[in-house]
């Protein structure tokens, strides 16, 4: 089953002209195609205009899909819903929108959930704070823009500015363990985010420089989705940007940063005498049951089994044995330096 998955990389979270963005999505679009990015989720503050407008569907070979980011009266609590046709109220508290998103049959994803900077006023934390919510249906595990200013000091400010890439390193580990707690309760996917908005900073006083050209973030963290039949490519974007989303919400899926190299041929699955499932997927532990990774290049594995890692291997096509039923995952490694988190496979 599942032998042949079509493999799509693309960027979410991104903001455009409709929002606080820098550029309009047809522009955007041009740049994820010199990229050879396959679809970008939009995900501009608070509207869905560019829905209505008609700016879903494929610009050439990229495309498109639009959903919006909410956030409660005091900024906190952003959620990304998509498959959704109207906005919340903007007096809504998160309780309530998480709630709606679910209503009208979209699916949301708590976006950059553990912030907590404090050393440059201008730029507070954004976190999430309602845990208890029971309908959120993904967590933002690693977003770009999120961690370059999570690590953001008086000191190093222009180091990283003229360093976009080499400031990114790796996922918020108090997110990655909140993401594998909630999965022990249910499926939850797991998305990398790049917030892009193509912001231009002041720097030093008149001099202004445009950093995170949506050109560099779509070099970092993409999200790559596995289908299990091949997008229309044209013919049918409504058809195709609802396959995306069902891939998503079915877990299969897997974030890399593409700083480390292109990730696009990773491959996760377990199997036994009776059965294999791709990740995202559940299977009846028994005896004889193993993990496959196979990896475009020769590099270092983990598999963690609920939250503990629990063995590495080096190499492209890795054979690893499952010991128990539990929660897994893979995170690979560059050089010691995170390149590609999967989403989990369940063995019952
Ligand atoms: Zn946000
Ligand atoms: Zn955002």
């Amino acid at each position: 089953m599942h032998e042949q998955l079509h493999e799509y990389v693309g960027v979410i979270h991104i903001h455009s002209t409709y929002s606080d963005g820098s550029r309009p999505i047809p522009e955007i679009a041009a740049i994820a195609s010199e990229v050879e990015l396959d679809f970008l989720m939009f995900t501009d503050h608070n509207t869905l205009q560019p829905k209505r407008d008609g700016l879903e569907g494929w610009y050439g070979n990229v495309l498109v899909a639009v959903g919006y980011e909410i956030n409660d009266k005091d900024d906190l609590n952003h959620y990304l819903a998509f498959n959704v046709s109207e906005e919340v109220s903007p007096s809504d508290k998160p309780e309530i929108y998480v709630r709606k998103v679910e209503e009208q049959g979209g699916f949301g994803i708590i976006a950059h959930p553990d912030e907590k900077r404090k050393a440059m006023e201008q730029y507070p934390a954004y976190p999430w704070t309602l845990w208890e919510s029971g309908y959120f249906h993904g967590i933002e595990i690693w977003n770009q823009m999120s961690e370059w200013l999570e690590g953001l000091t008086h000191t190093n400010k222009y180091w990283r500015v003229f360093n976009p890439r080499r400031a990114i390193i790796n996922p918020m580990p108090e997110t990655l363990k909140r993401w594998d707690e909630v999965n022990r309760e249910r499926p939850v996917v797991g998305i990398g985010g790049v917030d892009a908005h193509g912001h231009i900073y002041k720097l030093w006083g008149l001099f202004r420089i445009t950093i995170f050209r949506y050109k560099v973030l779509f070099k970092t963290i993409r999200t790559h989705i596995l289908t299990e039949s091949a997008l229309s490519g044209e013919t049918d974007p409504q058809g195709d940007i609802k396959s995306l989303y069902d891939s998503l919400l079915d877990c299969r899926c897997f974030i890399s940063n593409f700083y480390c190299g292109d990730a696009r041929g990773f491959r996760f699955w377990a199997e036994n005498n009776t059965d294999k499932v791709q990740l995202g997927g559940k299977l009846k532990f028994e005896p004889n049951t193993h993990f496959h990774v196979n990896l475009p290049h020769t590099a270092k594995a983990v598999l963690i089994c609920n939250g503990d890692r629990i063995d590495t291997r080096l190499g492209t096509e890795l054979i690893f044995e499952a010991r128990r039923p539990g929660l897994y995952r893979i995170e690979v490694y560059v050089s010691d330096r995170p390149w590609i988190f999967s989403n989990h496979i369940r063995l019952s």
